[in-house]
């Protein structure tokens, strides 16, 4: 999965072009950079690879959802409803802008349950936020019927497939607002990066002003213009060396996908082994980026019992219901509500608690998730781990 393993002469040459142009920043500074727009040039390819009308760069995927979300005009007392299984900087995105994150159930797909969300969309709720985990789809179909029903945007959380699409079409575009990341471990890297893509150009303005501290970029779209402020803004904005990293990255994308669905293959093959398994639901094969290999055992006792082989082998699979990063049951500082600020905002106001979040409020999620596990897949994997893997499945298939 990460772009990191394939890191190579192409990342280097890129930095190297910036180093030499002497100007780390993204905006101004024309007559010393000789012309090198790292960030910007990082931007149009991006929207250009995804087919978006417009890409706007910033520092994390988490920066990412926080800049979409202020874009829409997200804020205090809203609510924005996302899935209970997924990273925490979604809903700590939703919580930064002063909203509140309420969760719904995932499906055989493990992300956002189209039945559940109709349930969850009150008065209030002025966003809906996808995420398409493990590098394949969530029924953004579905979802965006929905939402278009009630006029409520989407905001597609794509920070973990990045080249992935649905009929052809690559996920984030389907969405008012697509957002990346390009952190240490996703698909491609920019050590820390982050990618807003949109079709509309009102919004990537907003976007693109939020962003770099409400400074206009009006008569100069993408880029600094004159020094009016439409609006309180903050700093999310991309190096110039980040920027290099994601056009070396960018240009292997595809390739990382490619490899890492024979390296899929591989593993769906020795999973099979395994009495009863089943796998997850992945809506589109082709357009899967094939960052994990996910399945699901017959019950709770037993997926517990075929990890512990596995575990014991040294090949153990990752059980998210037991991950305290992803999963909404065990996230307890959300659970209890412990925010930085003294006076308990954005749950409670004047000290007194409003929202409570009840552990058991997920009970379709957990139930599929106990039963779940997965394999990380590589985009480099040696014939000796392969062998050891299928070997360790053939001895858990057996218990
Ligand atoms: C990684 C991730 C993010 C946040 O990205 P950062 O770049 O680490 O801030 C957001 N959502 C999901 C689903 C992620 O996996």
């Amino acid at each position: 999965m990460p772009g990191f393993e394939i890191f190579g002469a192409e990342e280097k040459q890129q930095v190297l072009e910036v180093l030499d142009s002497g100007v780390l920043f993204r905006y101004e500074f024309a007559a010393q950079r000789n012309n090198v727009w790292k960030v910007l040039e990082f931007e149009r390819a991006f929207a250009a690879y995804t087919g978006a009308a417009h890409a706007q760069a910033v520092t994390s995927g988490t920066a990412a959802l926080k800049v979409a979300l202020a874009a829409l005009g997200v804020g205090a007392g809203d609510e924005v409803v996302t899935q209970g299984f997924t990273f925490v900087a979604t809903w700590e995105a939703i919580l930064d802008c002063g909203a509140i994150p309420v969760f719904t159930e995932v499906d055989w797909t493990l992300n956002m349950d189209p039945a559940d969300l109709e349930k969850k969309i009150t008065p209030r709720t002025k966003a809906i936020i996808p995420v398409h985990m493990m590098g394949a789809q969530a029924r953004i179909g579905e979802i965006k019927a929905i939402a278009d029903r009630h006029a409520i945007p989407v905001i597609e959380d794509t920070a973990q497939a990045a080249g992935g699409r649905l009929n052809g079409r690559h996920l984030g575009t389907f969405g008012a607002v697509g957002t990346f990341s390009f952190d240490a471990v996703k698909t491609m890297t920019t050590g820390e990066g982050g990618m807003c893509i949109t079709n509309d150009a009102g919004l990537w303005q907003r976007m693109s002003e939020y962003h770099d501290h409400g400074h206009d970029h009006v008569p100069n779209p993408g880029g600094r213009g004159g020094e009016g402020r439409p609006f309180i803004g903050f700093n999310y904005r991309m190096m110039e060396i980040q920027g290099a990293i994601g056009l070396a990255q960018l240009a292997k994308l595809d390739t990382i996908v490619a490899e890492q669905k024979k390296n899929k293959q591989f593993f769906q093959e020795a999973v099979r082994v395994l009495p009863g398994v089943r796998f997850r639901e992945i809506l589109d094969p082709e357009g899967d980026s094939a960052t994990f290999l996910t399945f699901m055992l017959p019950d709770k006792e037993r997926t517990t019992a075929v990890n512990q082989v596995l575990r014991d082998q040294g090949v153990g699979a990752v059980r998210w219901s037991e991950n305290g990063w992803h999963y909404y049951p065990n996230w307890e500082h959300l659970l209890e509500g412990k925010t930085y600020c003294q006076g308990g905002w954005p749950f409670a106001a004047h000290g007194k608690r409003r929202i409570v979040y009840d552990p058991q409020a997920l009970p379709q999620s957990a139930a599929i998730l106990e039963r779940t596990l997965t394999y990380q897949v590589p985009i480099l994997l040696a014939d000796e781990q392969k062998a050891k893997i299928a070997a360790a499945l053939q001895q858990a298939a057996r218990i």
